[in-house]
């Protein structure tokens, strides 16, 4: 995996060696915990804080995503506009401070991740995908974005693919990072606040104990006032957060670098983030060493909700992105691609995280950030302190904070729901977008599927 395949890859911590007792304990090391365990001792140094992780930081999707940054908390503001029309304006205020707290972070804790605030490109490759890219350009617009709309020729001076029919670039809000870094970068800064960290921990049992909660390993229990279950995609023993996601699985391709002439030969010096107008989209950047990122396409779900390493790789899906890359970049032809992998996002129908507690207030989750969770994950990290903390926030009264997502039916139900709206999206991208009937129907009861 590229950026997990780093130098700059710290010693893991050592596991929990017994049992202990902390005021709060977060579990997951991804984005989601470490920006917990981050704000926690932000808002309170004197609170004491663990974070166990049953793997090593940043090894599941916070090490293994595109590195899109984006200030969105509702999977893109068309989604927003739909489910919360009346609270869009609150939300976005929260996005950009949220965003301005990503960087802010990024500055006091000398995060070295390539932060690079590029903004990012949505690409029409035909003609009938250029309504919706000028409708989504109108409606950044209207909420303060800058954003320009490009022909297809000066699409093609900022990058030259000859798929291109014309594009966006929304300049706000958009930032390309490596992301494995920005998680080792927030271990280090958690651990600098006093944030105790135990890599290859898994918690296997969550229960109450007294007026307490006690956090079970295999080498000892923690006892503790408060939990945050920052498990993002993989199994939970709160079942509600079971029913309101579906691991699927996303899958990329890095190239070797660039040489300068390869470079020359599609532009691109304005190294924005790009992904087309499609269902099933590609979303592709450089990289700081000029490697292309190029992920997407296909979304697999396996039966049962299966996470496994064994899938982490795919041939099927690795070839075909092969194959899409060259008919955007023929000339780049001959091109080797240095690494591929795959990695599990937490989808939900709503296709942005939903809030809760358990336990009676003493465990706080937030998940379903469904393939946009590099930003959104630090504001769900504030949401779940609130809601264990701060009754008061402002942020508690929000209806996409109260509400949850409509929660996947159980199997077999949840795997041909899933196959059947992959097949129609895949038919709707082939038949110039028009929504089949199937669509129509999850569109009227405000349910989808996406990356
Ligand atoms: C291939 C791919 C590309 C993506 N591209 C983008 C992108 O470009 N932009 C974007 O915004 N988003 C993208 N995403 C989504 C983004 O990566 C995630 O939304 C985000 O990283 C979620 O962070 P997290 O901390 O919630 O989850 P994770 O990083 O998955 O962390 C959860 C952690 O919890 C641990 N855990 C689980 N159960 C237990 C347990 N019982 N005990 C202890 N630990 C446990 C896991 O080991 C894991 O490390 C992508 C995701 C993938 C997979």
């Amino acid at each position: 995996m590229l950026w997990l395949d780093s130098p700059q890859r710290r010693a893991p911590e050592p596991s929990l060696g017994g049992g202990t007792t902390v005021d709060l304990v977060v579990v997951g090391g991804g984005f989601s915990g470490l920006w917990a365990a981050i704000q926690a001792k932000e808002d309170d140094p004197s609170r004491s804080v663990i974070v166990i992780e049953a793997g090593l930081i940043a090894d599941q999707a916070s090490g293994r995503n595109g590195g899109f940054c984006s200030s969105s908390l509702t999977h893109g503001l068309e989604n927003g506009l739909a489910r919360w029309p009346k609270e869009l304006d609150r939300i976005e205020a929260a996005a950009r401070e949220n965003f301005a707290g990503i960087r802010a972070s990024i500055e006091r804790y000398g995060i070295d991740c390539g932060w690079e605030e590029t903004g990012t490109l949505a690409v029409a490759t035909a003609p009938w995908q250029l309504d919706g890219l000028h409708e989504g350009a109108r409606l950044a617009a209207r909420y303060g974005q800058r954003v320009d709309i490009l022909d297809a020729d000066q699409l093609r001076a900022e990058v030259d693919s000859p798929t291109y029919c014309g594009g966006t670039w929304l300049r706000d809000g958009e930032a390309m990072i490596d992301p494995a870094r920005l998680a080792w970068g927030l271990a280090d800064a958690a651990r600098s606040l006093g944030v105790v960290i135990h890599e290859r921990t898994p918690m296997t049992d969550l229960s109450r104990s007294g007026a307490a909660m006690s956090v079970r390993t295999a080498s000892g229990t923690i006892r503790c006032g408060a939990v945050i279950l920052a498990t993002n995609a993989f199994r939970s023993p709160v079942k509600a957060i079971n029913r309101m996601i579906v691991p699927v699985y996303d899958y990329v391709l890095a190239t070797e670098p660039l040489s300068a002439t390869q470079l020359e030969s599609i532009g691109w010096q304005n190294r924005q983030g790009i992904s087309d107008a499609t269902n099933q989209f590609h979303y592709y950047r450089l990289t700081s060493d000029n490697r292309i990122l190029w992920g997407g396409y296909d979304a697999v779900y396996h039966y049962g909700s299966k996470i496994d390493p064994s899938l982490d790789q795919s041939d099927v899906t690795h070839l075909k992105l092969a194959d899409h890359f060259f008919e955007t970049f023929p000339q780049l032809e001959g091109l080797s691609f240095s690494h591929r992998w795959g990695g599990v996002i937490d989808t939900s129908t709503r296709f942005s995280a939903s809030f809760g507690t358990a336990f009676d207030g003493r465990v706080a989750y937030a998940v379903g950030y469904t393939g946009l969770g590099v930003g959104a994950t630090r504001f769900g990290a504030r949401v779940c302190l609130d809601l264990l903390y701060r009754p008061e926030s402002d942020l508690l009264a929000l209806k996409m904070v109260q509400r949850k997502a409509i929660p996947f039916p159980p199997e077999p139900v949840r795997w041909v729901g899933v196959e059947l709206t992959r097949r129609a999206l895949a038919k709707a991208d082939a038949n110039e977008g028009r929504r089949g009937p199937w669509l129509r129907l999850l569109d009227g009861l405000g349910l989808g599927f996406d990356s």
